[in-house]
Parts: C-alpha cells; structure tokens; sequence
C-alpha cells in the first residue's frame, strides 16, 4: 500500500483551501502533494453551511489520486463563526452562521445584542475575550435573546460544523441508528465560547450564565472538547463510500485559521521562542511560550498548543501568545507602491543603515497593538522626494511596531522573553532586503541573535493537515 497522507482544509474569508501532505523521507518535515482552492462568490458565499459542503466536496473531487491513502483530515474555520444545529434532527442547521465579523450588537436586531452583552457582563470575567461582541458567546446569547433556544439546538464552529458532516453518526442511548448528533470541538475553537483552556473545562462563570438564562449548558456547548489534531472518531460509511476515502479515516480536532496559518509557517512549532510575523495587509504576531499570558486592552490572548504537536517529553502545557496591530502592509498600497516597484525599490536600500524618518505607518488613527489608542494618528511626513528613502522609512516604521509587539509580549511574561526564530508570513514575507532588516533591528532591541526567516508555506490549509498528521505521531 501507498505511504498514508493527510489532509488539511481552510474555510478562510476569501474561499476554501485544500492541502495533502505527506512526510519528507527523513520525517522531519512535509511534502504538499497537493493544493487547491474555491473562491466564495455570489452563488458560494463565504456564511452559507451548504456553500462550505460543496466546497469541500469539489476540493475532494479533485483530489481523487491520493484521496485511497487518507489516514486523517483536519478543518480549520474563522474564528468565533458559528450556527446552532438540531440534535435530534441530524444536525440540521436551526440558525444560520453569524461569521467572525458579525458584531451582535450592530447587527439588524442591535437590541437582542445589547441585552446579551449586559448579560455576559455579569458573569464573564473583566475583560475576558468572550466579552467581544463578535465572541462565539455574545452570538449565542443574542440568539437566545431573539428567540429562546430549544432542548435540542447546538452550538457548532465553522470547522465543527464541518467535521460532524464527516464524523459517523452518534448513536442514540437506546440501541439502532438515530438521528441523533453531538458536537465535538477543539481548544482553539472554544476559546471565544468561553473554555478554560489552563483547566481544561467549562469555567463555573460560563455555565452559571447560561443557567440563569435559562438555557442547558449540557444541550448546547459542544460535547466533547479536544486539542487541535486529536482525533474526533471515524468518518462516516457514507460519507467515505461517496469520496472514496478509507473507512478508517480519522476526523481530527480542528483549529482556526490564524492558529492553522502558524503550524504551517514553523515547522518545528514546538520549539518555545519559535515565532511567526504575518506581514500581511495587518501586521500579526505570535510566539511559543511556556507562560500563558494575556491582556485584553491591547488584545494579547493564548491559544492552547495542540498537545499532539509537543515533543513527548514534555508534560506541562505550552501557549500560543498573539497580538494584531492595525499597522501593515495595507499602507505600502495606500501610499501607491504597486509590488513591482515594491520589490524593484528594496534592491536600492542598504537593509544595514537606518532611515532617519520616524514614521508610524498606519493607514488611518487608532492602533491596537502594541499600545490601545484609538487616536493615535499615523505618521508618514516628511516625505521625501526619492522613492526608496520614502519605502526604506516605513518598511523601517512597520519592523519597530513588530520589535514593539515582541517586547509586549516579553513584558507580559513570555517565555523564553525574546524570539529565537522568526518565520515570516504574508505579503511583505518575500522582501529579502526587509527580512535582513527586521532581523538586525530584533536583533538590537534585544541584544541577542533574533534570526528571521522567511515561512516556505503559510497556507491555513497546510497548518490543518500538520495537525491531520500530529496524532499519528503519538498513537
Ligand atoms: P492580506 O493580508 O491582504 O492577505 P498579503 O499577505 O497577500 O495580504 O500581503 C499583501 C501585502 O504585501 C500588500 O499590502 C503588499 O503591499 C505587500 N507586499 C507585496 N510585495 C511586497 C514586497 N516585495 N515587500 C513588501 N511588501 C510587499
């Protein structure tokens, strides 16, 4: 038989993607055999379940040569998009998606939002991230609000939504096939549903909350809460008969995209002080820490790292610890550099020598990290006459808010405090020039050797089948 591969799916903002991998001869790494994408469109939106299942049957579809040698399959979502499905009717989808971006309490009905959000202040800790009005939470009280929830509605993720499609049918207490279904979820997912991802159990706030509302904890939280990459169960006969996948395919936990997007930058993830900058339209960044920390006025929070993905050795857990700014690469394009000029005009700057510009490259006021200002301005003046002096300054700008971010994250506990090595992701991730730059500027905030490197994949995709693969690392 054919070595076993795996497979990674992402439901991302702008379609869905396909990874297979497969070990590298040596094992110490993965080889993509295969990727594919579906672009969301009018007939394929981005918040419709039926949009997502077809998506992912036509990526199958397309994978049909490796599809007999599947050993697992991982699904990553946006984070905090979820429905609520019927238990007792197949899983059928009783509310529609609100998606990562919807704000319950600017939605059309902001009154149900709002009662929900005065609700969850009572009972979330002080600044707790469920407190967000887009958190998993606040959607599934703003539900309850609008109409009160029965016995038999559930709470799924995007990416849980997908993998009961995939999962054998739960049978029922009695004996015989039913219709009946229960959600399996991951750390990562339930992070913005309010999971205690240090104890590993719903916190006594949360289901103190949901009782007063009246609704059954037991009914409507996913039942079964896993690390990212630890197996759910079996697929279904259905669904491996109708794509051809072995019956022994393992449906894993899941993960979200920006988590996915990490496991597929660093390949040796486990390593504490590994770290990945997405230099995308935003800036984002994320370390391996041994120390969970967090603070929700500048939007620092942990993920939980997938226990599948730690070395063997190690019994304590390990974090995740991120932070967004609002600074990034969206301001090369509104400053008119299209990305010939881009790469044409890095060849001209000396990555070795500082621009003496001092400039805060946002796009419009308000940062969000390293510092919570809603009325910092961005700074982009003087601009100078010559093109490159003018991308050297706020190429210069962007890698001090990164230098910013990694020192936040020192100061609030990370450990190791410095990043050994940064794998950088997104747009700006090809600048070579950049790359040199960004480390010697680490290198100086921190005085010890920062080494940056560029991610040889970032695909969420990629991220999901590492994690598809990490169970059979351990079993
Ligand atoms: P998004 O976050 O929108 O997915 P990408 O990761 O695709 O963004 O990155 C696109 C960004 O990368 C653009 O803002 C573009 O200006 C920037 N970019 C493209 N090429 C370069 C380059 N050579 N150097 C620096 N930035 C670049």
């Amino acid at each position: 038989a054919s070595l076993p591969c795996f497979v990674g799916f992402d439901l991302g903002t702008s379609g869905a993607r396909i990874s297979i991998i497969r070990p590298s001869n040596d094992s110490s790494s993965y080889q993509e055999l295969h990727s594919d994408t579906v672009s969301w469109s009018d007939e394929k939106r981005y918040d419709d379940p039926d949009a997502w299942m077809s998506a992912v049957a036509i990526l199958l579809e397309g994978s049909a040569a490796y599809l007999s040698s599947v050993a697992s399959i991982c699904f990553s979502g946006t984070s905090a998009s979820c429905l609520l499905i019927d238990r007792a009717n197949a899983g059928a989808v009783t509310r529609r998606p609100r998606m990562y971006d919807y704000d319950v309490c600017h939605s059309v009905d902001p009154i149900y939002g709002v009662r929900a959000l005065t609700r969850l202040e009572s009972f979330a800790p002080p600044q707790h991230t469920t407190r967000s009005p887009t958190s998993s939470l606040a959607k599934l009280l703003a539900w309850h609000e609008q109409t009160p929830l029965t016995k038999q509605e559930a709470l799924a993720h995007q990416a849980d939504y997908l993998a009961l499609q995939f999962l054998s049918e739960n049978k029922a207490c009695g004996s015989g096939p039913s219709n009946f279904r229960s959600v399996s979820s991951d750390w990562h997912n339930c992070l913005k549903l309010g999971y205690d991802v240090r104890n590993l159990c719903w916190p006594s706030w949360l289901l103190d909350c949901l009782s007063q509302a009246n609704i059954d904890p037991r009914n409507v939280l996913p039942e079964k809460v896993v690390s990212p990459g630890e197996p759910f169960g079996t697929i279904s006969r259905r669904m491996a008969e109708r794509f051809g996948l072995p019956a022994t395919t393992v449906i894993v936990g899941g993960t979200t995209d920006s988590n996915a997007a990490f496991f597929a930058s660093c390949p040796s993830t486990a390593n504490v002080g590994t770290a990945v900058t997405s230099l995308g339209s935003t800036l984002a960044i994320k370390q391996t820490s041994r120390n969970y920390i967090e603070d929700a006025s500048v939007g620092v929070y942990s993920h939980r790292f997938p226990s599948v993905l730690m070395p063997a050795s190690t019994s304590e857990a390990y974090w995740l610890a991120g932070g967004a700014s609002n600074v990034g690469c969206a301001v090369l394009r509104q400053q008119n550099f299209t990305n010939d000029e881009l790469r044409d005009l890095s060849l001209l700057i000396d990555p070795n020598v500082d621009s003496h510009y001092r400039y805060y490259p946002l796009t419009k006021k308000g940062e969000r990290f390293p510092v919570a200002d809603s009325n910092k301005e961005p700074i982009l003046h003087p601009v100078p006459n010559d093109r490159a002096e003018y991308l050297h300054g706020i190429l210069q700008g962007i890698s001090d808010v990164e230098c910013g971010g990694y020192l936040a994250l020192s100061k609030l506990g990370a450990d190791p405090p410095i990043p050994h090595t940064i794998f950088t992701s997104g747009g700006g991730g090809k600048n070579e020039m950049w790359r040199s730059m960004r480390q010697r500027r680490l290198t100086d905030t921190f005085k010890e050797n920062v080494q940056v490197l560029r991610a040889q994949n970032s695909e969420p995709s990629f991220g999901a089948a590492v994690l598809a693969a990490a169970h059979l690392r351990v079993s």
